[in-house]
């Protein structure tokens, strides 16, 4: 069974017995908080337990690395939305042991992945 066909269950299942109420909140952070961090898997439940975090807490944006790499892109446009329009007052960037990112080499990764595109 593919992934989307579990997870479509679940849901099912999810929306039918309201679920949801328990993780109900508002768009704005409870902690004014914006937390830039890594993508990994690892830090799914890990980083909000690590910090003390529920549901509406804070606003977390992840990408590879936990990197900000264009002063116009994607990462600063969400931070400054949290801050301008979510009332978020604090930025965490928030990094991790053993990240993914901090051995990879573009010229390697390109190299390895050219066959595929
Ligand atoms: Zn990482």
């Amino acid at each position: 069974m593919a992934i989307i066909s579990e997870i479509l269950q679940h849901n099912q299942s999810f929306v039918r017995e309201e679920a949801f109420r328990a993780y109900e909140t508002t768009k704005f952070p409870d902690k004014k908080l914006v937390i830039l961090t890594c993508m990994d898997t690892r830090l799914t439940e890990l980083l909000p337990k690590a910090m003390g975090l529920c549901n509406g807490d804070a606003k977390i944006i992840k990408n590879a690395g936990a990197v900000i790499s264009h002063p116009f892109g994607s990462v600063m446009r969400s931070i400054l939305v949290a801050i301008y329009e979510l009332n978020a007052s604090e930025v965490c960037v928030v990094g991790h042991l053993d990240c993914g990112m901090a051995g990879l080499r573009h010229r390697t990764f390109m190299k390895s992945n050219r066959k595929r595109y």
